[in-house]
């Protein structure tokens, strides 16, 4: 029987970790980091994030295609792919780790926390009297695998919670809206917006000069999702302007964000560096196992993207 094979391919995360933590789930699989591939015609798998330009088309029995984090925008737009299955990665520290950055960002906002760090570089004791959190409308923009537990963890913490996404959703504690209206609905209902759609054709510049124009008057924005969802000069002018009281930005249309960039001196701006949230590879290659145990069964895998849909 030939061997059946895995590539693996980042400059970013550790294979040495993702080898050890798949091995124990798949000892029998061949786990292959690029550019040693021994013979490309044993890999069925690939684990890739961002890899050069024609990478797939070097393996001919390749049936799956696994992305090395949840954001498929760089892969899905590339014109080089395989006709294979692509799945992304999905696993509960992920899941975590988003929901804690998205809790951290919308409760110092809903604690004043900015006013206090301004007033404590002053030197200055200013009191603000704390509001209930139920008063405090949070709208968060896709409630997909991160998203979705994201806005239901601020549910639970007893924000009002609204969210929006392509499909109606049953999440418990959240007002779930789709469309258009739907989008402006939250989008001048809410004190704070978070932004976690994924980047396709559809959601570029979903936020842009009309839709901050729809935001109440020192409403807040947290991007967590990618930068170019976000028409930033147009977010610069109302933050500067006073119309958005603060914004939390973890991406940015260019990345790492340049030190002459606005952004960095634009009032109300907290900057975080593409830190969200992370893929821990002991959780998360149960499910890349999985994935391929079922594609070996002539079945889809787990958490599969949609090409076309871009998500
Ligand atoms: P999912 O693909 O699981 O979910 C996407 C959600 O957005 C779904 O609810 C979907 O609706 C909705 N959506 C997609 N397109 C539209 C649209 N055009 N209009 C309305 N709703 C739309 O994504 P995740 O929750 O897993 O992740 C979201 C993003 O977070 C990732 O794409 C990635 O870019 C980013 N990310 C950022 C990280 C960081 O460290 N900053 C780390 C990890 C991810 P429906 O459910 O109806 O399909």
């Amino acid at each position: 029987m030939s061997k059946e094979a895995l590539v693996f391919y980042s400059a970013v995360d550790d294979p040495a970790a993702w080898r050890e933590a798949l091995t124990a789930e798949l000892p029998e699989l061949d786990f292959r980091v690029a550019p040693e591939i021994g013979d490309p015609s044993e890999v069925s798998y690939a684990l890739v994030w961002s890899p050069p330009a024609g990478f797939f088309a070097g393996f001919p029995n390749l049936k799956l295609v696994t992305n090395l984090g949840a954001g498929v925008d760089a892969l899905v737009r590339r014109d080089d792919l395989v006709p294979v299955p692509i799945s992304r990665l999905n696993d509960p520290g992920m899941v975590q780790m988003m929901a804690s950055y998205i809790i951290f960002a919308v409760t110092r906002y809903a604690r004043d926390i900015p006013v206090f760090e301004e007033a404590q570089r002053r030197g200055e004791w200013t009191y603000v009297h704390p509001r209930a959190l139920s008063e405090i409308r949070v709208g968060v923009l896709g409630l997909g695998e991160l998203g979705g537990p994201a806005a239901a963890a601020l549910a639970r913490m007893g924000f009002t919670v609204s969210g929006w996404s392509r499909s109606a959703k049953r999440i418990e504690g959240v007002t779930s809206f789709t469309g258009r209206d739907g989008l402006e609905h939250i989008l001048s209902d809410s004190e704070i917006v978070v932004v976690l759609v994924p980047l396709t054709r559809d959601s570029e510049g979903l936020i842009g000069a009309a839709e901050l124009a729809l935001m109440k008057k020192g409403a807040k924005l947290v991007n967590a999702s990618r930068g170019r969802l976000v028409d930033e000069p147009a977010l610069i002018a109302a933050l500067a302007s006073g119309h958005l009281g603060g914004a939390t930005l973890d991406v940015f249309v260019e990345e790492p964000l340049p030190a002459s960039h606005t952004l960095w001196t634009t009032p109300n701006v907290l900057i975080t560096p593409h830190i969200a949230s992370i893929t821990v590879p002991s959780g998360a290659a149960r499910d890349v196992a999985e994935s391929i145990r079922r594609v070996r069964r002539g079945e889809p895998p787990l958490h599969e993207v949609h090409p076309m849909r871009g998500y």
